[in-house]
C-alpha cells in the first residue's frame, strides 16, 4: 500500500436518527459512514475511502463466504467530560490484525495508516459517541477474502472495511459476577490452528458449547483441546486467578488470544507490585486452591466489558463459589483503573490513550 494514499470522503447527505441512549444494544446500530479499502493482487491495498453506510456487493462465489478467510478486530472510542474522543491502544489491535493476517494468508495492512483511517472515521462520526457513563462507540475493522472463486487458496481480492456501532454500558446496575461453566467436551481450538488469530471461525466453532451450556450460565470456560486439562480462555475473553496472593494467567500458547486487555492488566499488577504469573494453569489446581480456601479471585478480561468477575464457576457438576460470588478487590481496582483512563478520568501513566481529531463535516464538503 502506498502510504501518501489519501482517504477519498464522500458524505451521506442525511444522517440517520440516533438511537435512543437507554436503548443502545450491542452491535445493533451502526454510524453514519463507513471506512473501505480494495486489495488485489496487481495493485496491493488501494482506493482508500469514507462512504456512507450501506450494504455491500459481494459475488455470491466470493471466497469468505464459503471457506471463512478473514479477520477482524475490535476497540472502542471513549468520550472524555472535555467532550475529546480518544483511543485506548489502538497501534495494538492493528498489529494483532496483521499476525491474524498472517494467519490466514490475507495481505499486511499498512499499521499506521489503517489508524488514520479509524481516527477519520471516528472523528467524522463522533456524534454517535453516546454520552452516558460507561458508554462508547464500538469499532470493528475486519477484512474479508471476496475473489470470485470456488477453489481453495488463499484469494487474490479483499476488502477491508471499519464500522462503528455506539454501545451501552456493560454494567448497568454496577460491574456484576458472572456464572461461568467449565466446557469439557468442545474445545475452542488447539495449538497449531487459529486461536491466537482474530478470525471468525473461532467464533462459529464456539457457538455450541454455549447452546448446551445450563441456564443462567454467562459464558463458558475452554480448556486446552488436547488434554482438556488446562485453561485457556472465557467466552471471548481471557482469564485471571488469584490465588494465595499471586495473580495467575494462562501464558500465551499459540491457542489463545493475546488480548490488549490482558496486556494492560499485566503491566497495571506490575506497575502495583501485585505478583503476576504466566504459565499453565490446570482446573485441577483452581479447584484445589478453592478446597483450602485460597482461590481468592477468577476475572475476566477484554475491551467489551473490561473486566468481568466470576461469581462462580461450574466443573463437573461441582459449584465453586468465589470470593462469595462477590466482585474481587482486585478486579474492582483494575476495572476503575482501565475505565478511568479510558475516559480520561484519571491520569495516564502509560500513554496508551490516543486522541482522536475533530473532523468538521462542513470543512470537508468545501474542500472537496
Ligand atoms: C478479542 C478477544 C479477546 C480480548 O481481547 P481484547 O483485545 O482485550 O479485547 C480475548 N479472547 C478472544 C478469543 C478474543 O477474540
Amino acid at each position: 500500500m502506498k502510504e501518501e494514499q489519501a482517504i477519498r470522503i464522500d458524505l451521506c447527505s442525511a444522517g440517520k436518527e440516533k438511537p435512543q441512549p437507554d436503548q443502545l444494544e450491542f452491535g445493533r446500530s451502526f454510524t453514519d459512514h463507513m471506512f473501505l479499502m480494495d486489495y488485489t493482487d496487481d495493485k496491493g491495498w488501494h482506493d482508500p475511502r469514507i462512504v456512507p453506510y450501506e450494504p455491500l456487493t459481494v459475488d455470491p462465489s466470493a471466497m469468505v463466504f464459503h471457506y471463512g478467510q478473514s479477520v477482524f478486530e475490535g476497540m472502542k472510542a471513549y468520550l472524555t467530560s472535555d467532550g475529546d474522543a480518544q483511543l485506548f491502544r489502538p497501534q495494538r489491535n492493528f498489529k494483532r490484525m496483521n499476525h491474524s493476517n498472517s494467519r490466514l494468508c490475507i495481505p499486511a495492512i499498512d499499521e499506521s495508516f489503517a489508524l488514520e483511517a479509524v481516527k477519520q472515521l471516528v472523528g467524522l462520526d463522533k456524534d454517535w459517541i453516546p454520552k452516558a457513563e460507561g458508554t462508547s462507540l464500538y469499532i470493528r475493522p475486519f477484512i474479508i477474502s471476496t475473489e470470485a472463486y470456488l477453489g481453495v487458496a488463499p484469494s487474490r481480492h479483499y476488502k477491508f472495511i471499519i464500522i462503528l456501532s455506539p454501545v451501552g454500558a456493560y454494567y448497568k446496575e454496577g460491574i456484576n459476577p458472572v456464572k461461568i461453566a467449565v466446557e469439557n467436551e468442545y474445545v475452542r481450538t488447539v495449538t497449531g490452528g487459529t486461536g491466537e488469530a482474530k478470525t471468525g471461525g473461532n467464533y462459529a466453532a464456539s457457538l455450541k458449547a454455549q447452546e448446551v451450556a445450563e441456564e443462567g450460565i454467562a459464558q463458558v470456560l475452554w480448556l486446552d483441546g488436547v488434554e482438556r486439562k488446562y485453561i485457556e480462555e472465557v467466552g471471548s475473553m481471557n482469564v485471571f486467578f488469584k490465588i494465595d496472593g499471586t495473580v495467575v494467567t494462562p501464558a500465551l500458547n499459540g491457542s489463545i488470544l493475546e488480548g490488549v486487555t490482558r496486556n494492560s492488566v499485566i503491566q497495571l499488577l506490575e506497575h502495583w507490585n501485585v505478583p503476576i504469573e504466566e504459565r499453565k494453569i490446570s482446573m485441577e489446581e483452581v479447584k484445589q486452591a478453592h478446597k483450602t480456601g485460597k482461590l481468592e479471585e477468577a476475572f475476566g478480561a477484554g475491551t467489551a466489558a473490561v473486566i468481568s468477575p466470576i461469581g462462580q464457576l461450574v466443573w463437573e457438576h461441582e459449584h465453586l463459589d468465589i470470593n462469595g460470588g462477590q466482585t474481587g478487590a482486585v478486579a474492582k481496582r483494575l476495572y476503575d483503573t482501565l475505565t478511568g483512563i479510558q475516559y480520561g478520568k484519571i491520569q495516564d501513566p502509560f500513554d496508551w490513550v490516543e486522541k482522536v481529531e475533530n473532523v468538521r463535516q462542513s470543512s470537508l464538503k468545501a474542500s472537496g
